[in-house]
């Protein structure tokens, strides 16, 4: 299940408060959180590690 990025809730993926963002989906809890997001996207955005490796 996705979660919102901005304040850690989970989040259903049909969620209407999404933002696409270098090709990815982020869900949102609210319109407050989704405009906090594309406000500064960086701030929020964790890198996810694909599969080891450094
Ligand atoms: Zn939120």
């Amino acid at each position: 299940m996705p979660y919102d990025p901005v304040c850690g809730k989970k989040v259903r993926p049909d969620s209407e408060h999404y933002y696409e963002y270098h090709g990815r989906m982020y869900y949102f809890c609210s319109e407050k959180c989704r405009k906090e997001f594309a406000y500064s996207p960086g701030r929020y955005i964790v890198e996810e590690r694909g599969g080891g490796g450094c």
